[in-house]
């Protein structure tokens, strides 16, 4: 037999994003209720711990469009959702890190 565990989360859980720098692995934790308005975007652009460029390449491509669309998108989701209007709940699968498998 094989079992299989799915994993799930409301939008509404999702609480802030979280940056981690791939060279010093320094992380920084920005929680949506913490910027009402715009998130400051060009303090993402390098590392606030080693420097090293973050959010922007020196070919001048950004994610800086793509985080503040991913913010936005997951706010606007949740007031949608809140109140329950909607006939439906709306779940997002998350991956499980390694599939618990019994024979
Ligand atoms: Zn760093």
């Amino acid at each position: 037999m094989t079992s299989e565990t799915k994993k799930f989360i409301e939008p509404k859980d999702i609480i802030g994003i979280r940056l981690e720098c791939t060279h010093c692995k320094a992380a920084l934790l920005l929680p949506f209720s913490g910027f009402a308005g715009l998130l400051d975007l060009e303090r993402l652009r390098i590392c606030p711990h080693c420097q090293r460029t973050w959010t922007q390449l020196p070919d001048g491509a950004t994610a800086e469009t793509a985080i503040l669309q991913c913010v936005e998108k997951v706010r606007s989701l949740n007031t949608l959702l809140e109140n329950g209007r909607y006939g439906f709940g709306l779940t997002l699968e998350i991956k499980d890190d390694e599939p618990e498998k019994q024979s």
